[in-house]
């Protein structure tokens, strides 16, 4: 079989890997190679679809926000439907998460001035099942939307092949190594070769970098749990905001006339197929029902899909310092649906050997903060403030 050649040559087509693909595409030839039998199978396809300006560390959430006009007013033919829907997103507190909840609202001001403080009363007029004990003080995004994962994912996918890339299927990267100015790159599906591998491989990206040569840079995946329920009838869920308590123990929020919830579950595990367990089913379940007037008979639904995150949960976008035109673009964590347009320019930028997009680098993205140059001598600096 010939060699396919490109100028990127990506690694994974989920939601990471379509935003860059896209954006590279407009001046390059692109090629995005998937294990799987079609895109977005792994964490792309199993996420809670919420998009929020104040989750995540200042990098995620400048990230997010550079997002929100490409997610409002995407480009023409990019989707037939909105991408964002109005939802809101609600944090709730005890009386002894006050101090807490006080201090990411004023963090998070700064970015959303939107966000407003609740009282209990104006809490449980907008989620009456909500228990009073639980909801001492609250804290209300109401620009906070639900993304349309799908149309997202699927207007990047078209978007590249309309700029002339190509996404191969059952194309598992197996074996790859750099020959002369190019990495070349085994799959079932045939060779590739690009000057430039960028890794989007998900939970897999550290597995794929250790295997170029890459030293690691501490991916851990982690499961996270998701159940659908049916509410009672006659209750009027539709207007609901999504619902989190101040530690991240739990959310739920409406899923089309459905409850959506999760015990907001973060179990470190080896890149898989990963699947619910039912452990975590019933500590949603318990969680859900001792925060509200809530009871679950039956889960509908249910689903496990994985979180990749680095020790600062801020991703891992830039070349690697140790090896030629190899360019990592992984630990989306939470949030890689809601920083995807962002992230795909941040990206496709980098991997150019430019600068951080103007706009962004206004919001506070640095290539700094994202490179995994970071990571030696290993460095922590947390400073997470939500999620
Ligand atoms: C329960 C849950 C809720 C979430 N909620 C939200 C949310 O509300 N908002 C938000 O923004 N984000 C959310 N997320 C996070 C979001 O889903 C992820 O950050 C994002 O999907 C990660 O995208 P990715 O492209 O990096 O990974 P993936 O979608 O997993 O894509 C990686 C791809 O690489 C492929 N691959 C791996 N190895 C190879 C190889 N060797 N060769 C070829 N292909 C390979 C895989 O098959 C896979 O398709 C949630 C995630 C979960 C699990």
């Amino acid at each position: 079989m010939p060699e396919t050649r490109a100028d990127f040559l990506i690694v994974g087509s989920g939601i990471a890997g379509a935003s860059a693909a896209y954006e590279l595409a407009a001046e390059a030839r692109v090629v995005v190679i998937e294990r799987e039998s079609q895109p977005g199978y792994h964490s792309t396809g199993r996420s809670a679809a919420i998009y929020s300006e104040t989750y995540g560390n200042a990098t995620i959430r400048a990230l997010t926000t550079g997002s929100r006009d490409f997610l409002l007013h995407p480009p023409a033919g990019f989707s037939d439907q909105p991408l964002l829907k109005p939802r809101g997103t609600l944090i709730i507190g005890r009386a002894d998460q006050r101090e807490k909840l006080m201090r990411v609202f004023d963090e998070c001001r700064k970015l959303v001035p939107s966000i407003q403080l609740l009282d209990q009363r104006e809490i449980l007029a907008r989620v009456p099942v909500i228990r009073p004990d639980q909801a001492a003080l609250g804290m209300l995004e109401p620009d906070a939307m639900d993304i349309d994962v799908h149309a997202v994912h699927q207007g990047f996918l078209r978007g590249l092949r309309r700029r002339g890339g190509a996404v191969i299927t059952a194309a598992e990267g197996l074996r790859a190594a750099r020959r002369g100015d190019l990495w070349q790159v085994e799959t079932p599906a045939g060779s590739f070769a690009a000057p430039v591998l960028v890794d989007a491989a998900g939970a897999w990206a550290e597995t794929f970098a250790t295997l170029c040569g890459a030293a690691p840079v501490g991916l851990g995946p982690k499961r996270r749990t998701v159940i659908i329920f049916v509410p009672p009838p006659g209750l009027a869920i539709a207007d609901w905001p999504q619902v989190i308590d101040a530690e991240e123990t739990f959310y739920f929020k409406p899923e089309v006339g459905r409850i959506l919830a999760t015990p907001a579950d973060e179990t470190p595990i080896a890149p898989c197929d990963v699947q619910p367990e039912d452990i975590d089913v019933a500590i949603c379940i318990d969680r859900i029902e001792g925060a509200t007037t809530l009871s679950v008979p039956r889960v509908e639904r249910k689903w496990a899909g994985l979180r990749s995150f680095v020790a600062d949960r801020t991703p891992v976008v830039g070349f690697d310092p140790a090896l030629a035109g190899f360019f990592w673009l992984a630990g989306q964590g939470g949030y890689g649906i809601q920083t995807s347009s962002a992230m795909g320019r941040t990206a496709a930028a980098l991997a150019r050997g430019r600068d951080i997009p103007a706009d962004l680098a206004d919001l506070g993205v640095t290539a700094a903060a994202l490179s995994p140059a970071r990571f030696k001598p290993a460095s922590g600096g947390a400073e997470a403030v939500r999620g």
